[in-house]
């Protein structure tokens, strides 16, 4: 972890504690453990919640069946025993007290993986609840079992293959933009995808596609797919349209709950209208996901992908491909976007414009897209 990263995260007031990494905080007043729960999460994941009095201080420590979270300046309470829910991986869990930290030991029916730290959050005290560590986790498969301890996870990371889920914008019913000359979004976006694809394979990734033909998928179907293949990173390829046909060059989004400028607004309207879906009615995710996008997690994901869309914007620029007036990478509400998985939604030039929409059809030009995008990939700090 870079020092730039963790004062990143600190200033933007994110709790990512990660064991060995970050500084032993001191409190003056000890903390409480008031709860523990478990409970299945979409995707068939495990989720802990650990419900304490003030903000909790902890570290993960993986055993070869076992899950301890160990919090700092807590004494064990005897009163509270862990509600488990069924169809879990946890068979118990038990409080063990070792000095002023308490040890909270989950016994699994299999051995898991090292928990991705976007699957890890720390959410804010509410009506009904105080702070929870909330971590959510699926077992391991057998090559990557967590055999390392928290602040000791080299090895683990080395040998893991990312995960990209890739997203050709529209499809079937939805045609998405289309240029003057007849060119189609949707046919162009999938074109890329597919060469992306390869090109990320070949790269050393593991990629999935929301939809490899012309298929109707609905916004938060695709954002659902990263959730369920677990991706480390999203991407939604696509192609923009402007109503004065002289604008050209491609731009960058990441999701915000407000658009950085009217133009991005504009955007955000136009790609969510795709099936008139309401950002702020998104029901896809269970009520705790939908509490988790709202709270810290989601200033994780957003800085993660944010730092992904200016990597990206680099790239390009390098690439030689050119860039729409104004910033390079935009924010807007893209329901498209509304997961857990950091990404970024690409426009990769207009449609509307005639040059620009003549180039995007060639295998050239996709394939100097799919090079800019692939080294985007493989430069962005999956790791953060
Ligand atoms: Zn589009």
């Amino acid at each position: 972890m870079k020092v730039s990263r963790r004062n990143l995260l600190q200033i933007t007031g994110v709790s990512i504690v990660i064991a060995g990494l970050l500084p032993r905080m001191a409190f003056a007043a000890r903390n409480a453990l008031n709860s523990m729960r478990t409970g299945v999460q979409p995707g068939g994941k495990t989720r802990i919640v650990i419900e304490t009095a003030s903000r909790p201080s902890y570290t993960l420590v993986y055993g070869e069946n076992t899950l301890t979270i160990k919090l700092s300046n807590t004494p064990a309470n005897d009163s509270v025993s862990a509600k488990l829910a069924s169809g879990t991986l946890v068979k118990s869990i038990n409080q063990t007290q070792i000095g002023d930290a308490l040890n909270i030991v989950a016994t699994l029916k299999r051995p898991i993986a090292e928990i991705p730290k976007n699957q890890i959050m720390i959410l804010e005290p509410n009506g009904d609840n105080d702070y929870r560590l909330v971590i959510d986790f699926t077992a391991a498969t057998s090559s990557a079992k967590a055999t390392t301890t928290a602040g000791d996870d080299s090895a683990s990371k080395s040998e893991k293959k990312h995960v990209i889920v890739l997203d050709a914008g529209h499809g079937g019913k939805d045609p998405g933009c289309i240029g003057k000359g007849g060119t189609k979004e949707k046919t162009v976006v999938l074109s890329i995808a597919q060469k992306l694809r390869s090109a990320l394979r070949d790269a050393g990734f593991t990629v999935y596609m929301t939809r490899s033909d012309d298929t109707y998928l609905k916004l938060g179907d695709r954002a659902a797919i990263a959730e369920k293949k677990k991706a480390d990173l999203f991407l939604s390829i696509h192609a923009n349209a402007n109503p004065s046909r002289s604008v050209k060059g491609f731009s960058i989004y990441t999701l915000s709950e407000k658009a950085s400028d009217e133009e991005a607004q504009k955007l955000a309207d136009a790609e969510n209208a795709a099936d008139k879906i309401d950002v702020d009615g998104f029901e896809n995710f269970s009520k705790d996901i939908r509490i988790a996008l709202s709270a810290l997690q989601q200033h994780a994901v957003a800085e993660m992908s944010e730092e992904y869309a200016n990597g990206c914007a680099r790239a390009f620029n390098r690439g030689g491909i050119e860039q729409q007036p104004g910033p390079a990478v935009r924010h807007a509400p893209l329901a498209v976007l509304r997961s857990t998985v950091p990404g970024a939604l690409i426009e990769c030039g207009h449609l509307s414009n005639a040059a620009e929409e003549k180039l995007l059809k060639t295998s050239s030009h996709q394939d100097k897209l799919v090079s800019a995008i692939v080294k985007s990939v493989k430069n962005y700090d999956f790791e953060v």
